[in-house]
């Protein structure tokens, strides 16, 4: 498929274009490196102005932008709307905070002397563009969750977006520049992942973030790697969901489905995987199933509809055979495990919960991109993390429990880049962002977030 809008509720190609060429590329390449020339010096309250002036425009334009994602990638609108709102709310986060975040740092008097120095500070120096390679799930949040802090750093970008988001692509190159960035800061290259490793060898480009599935952070970080760039990889999940005994069954079930079917069940930190202490297991199994039951299916542009189509025909295809393949080895289905009937056209699938899994199941290794969910019945708190780190994954992972002690192993031994007790695991500009094991490396968002992409440079002076 090329670069193209097409509704995944009806199927529809509404719109294709044509890929940049090489000297497009190029140029582009070009202004990004000419831009951080100049801006990599521009104070931090004239960044801030300009960030704010982005957001604010994006603020104005949140009814247009959030029918464009809805209408490329299938997203309920409601959420688009909350989407563009939470991107605002981060820019303005980072254009207050990012000068503090980014403050000299000075080691101990006493360090300083034994170091030789009469003084010693660590400095944060911007390091030139970086290419963001995002996937279209949060079409806009992905995107300005790279963008707002690499910016604020002094950093230029270029931004290679999945190549069924390219109305929401082209906004986001347009929205910075309109803002008064200077021209080349933020830029869109309309290209295929084909044309990727051209942009990652190009000496001016200094370093890479890509958000997406595991091959495409393979590849990118193995190029990468061989021309000695730093990147940063936040890759897929299979969060877990563990239920405890002391848990507040009804907010436990309320939130497991929010957690679940969130984004249409795409978003690589939704709870994927349901383990629930038996002593609650047939409570929690039965509100659950009768919960993601209930569940609206149908247009993402009606305000009722709480899951909307998958956002690519590849994407159902590939859902259908993970629940194919347990379904053939013995699965047990407690609801759904098929395309709506009512829902002819377009890529929709039924919200499905499935027990009885067993290791050899596809489904048991690998991450779910749509509204299924997997029930675990475990006998205690070793068992639940045993079978929570039993994952390639450990982006994130929720638990319920009122219990301190549970907390406190959960927050020893579970794999996973966090832990949300009694809630459902969302990122928030303040705290970082980021996996471990095959889910990726490095962090986004916080302190942790904006210096990834810095030089942190060591001055020592006598
Ligand atoms: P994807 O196929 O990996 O695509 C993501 C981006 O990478 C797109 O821009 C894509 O371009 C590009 N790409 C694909 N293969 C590439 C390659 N070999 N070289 C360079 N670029 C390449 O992922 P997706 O299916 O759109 O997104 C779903 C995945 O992203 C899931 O695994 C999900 O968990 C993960 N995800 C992770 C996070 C996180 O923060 N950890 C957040 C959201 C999503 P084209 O569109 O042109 O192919």
């Amino acid at each position: 498929m090329g670069i193209a809008t097409v509704n995944p509720a009806t199927g529809e190609t509404l719109r294709t274009y044509e890929a940049h060429g090489p000297a497009e590329v190029e140029r582009r390449i070009d202004a990004a490196h000419e831009a951080y020339r100049q801006y990599r010096t521009t104070p931090f309250a004239e960044r801030a102005r300009l960030m704010r002036a982005a957001a604010t425009l994006l603020d104005e334009d949140t009814d247009d932008i959030a029918r464009t994602m809805t209408v490329e990638m299938g997203k309920p609108i409601a959420a688009a709307r909350a989407e563009a709102a939470k991107c605002a709310r981060t820019m303005r986060w980072y254009a207050e905070h990012a000068e503090a975040l980014l403050a000299d740092e000075h080691p101990d008097e006493h360090d300083v002397q034994d170091a030789g120095a009469d003084r010693a500070r660590v400095h944060y120096r911007p390091l030139g563009p970086v290419l963001a390679v995002m996937p279209w799930n949060f079409p806009l949040w992905q995107v300005i969750r790279f963008a707002a802090p690499a910016l604020m750093a002094g950093n230029t970008g270029l931004l290679k977006h999945a190549s069924n988001v390219p109305q929401t692509a082209l906004y986001l190159g347009e929205l910075f520049r309109r803002a008064g960035f200077p021209e080349g800061c933020f830029q869109t290259l309309l290209i295929g992942s084909g044309a990727v490793e051209g942009v990652l060898r190009d000496p001016r480009v200094v370093a890479a973030t890509l958000t997406g599935s595991e091959p495409a952070g393979r590849s990118v970080a193995a190029i990468a790697g061989d021309e000695v760039k730093k990147t940063v990889l936040e890759l897929g999940g299979s969060d877990p969901y563990i239920v405890m005994p002391s848990a507040d069954i009804p907010r436990a079930v309320k939130t497991a489905v929010t957690a679940r079917v969130q984004n249409n069940g795409q978003s690589c930190i939704a709870a994927k995987r349901f383990i629930v202490h038996r002593n609650v297991y047939d409570d929690f199994a039965e509100r659950f199933t009768a919960a993601m039951n209930a569940l609206t299916v149908g247009d993402p542009l009606d305000e009722d509809t709480d899951v909307g189509p998958l956002a690519t025909e590849q994407g159902r295809a590939d859902l259908e055979v993970l629940v194919d393949d347990a379904v053939r080895r013995g699965v047990t289905v407690l609801c759904g495990a098929g395309r709506p009937e009512e829902l002819p056209r377009g890529w929709f699938y039924r919200p499905t919960v499935l027990t009885g899994i067993t290791p050899e199941m596809r489904i048991h290794r690998e991450e779910t991109f749509g509204p299924v969910a997997t029930l675990y019945p475990v006998a205690d708190i070793e068992e639940a993390v045993a079978v929570a780190n039993d994952s390639p994954f450990g982006l994130s992972s929720n638990v319920w429990t009122r219990d301190d002690e549970d907390i406190a192993f959960f927050v020893r031994d579970l794999e996973a880049g966090g832990v949300f007790v009694n809630g459902m695991t969302a990122s928030h500009p303040a705290l970082p962002f980021g996996g471990v094991k095959r889910s990726g490396y490095g962090r986004e968002l916080s302190g942790h977030g904006i210096k990834e992409f810095c030089n942190v440079t060591t001055v020592w002076q006598r």
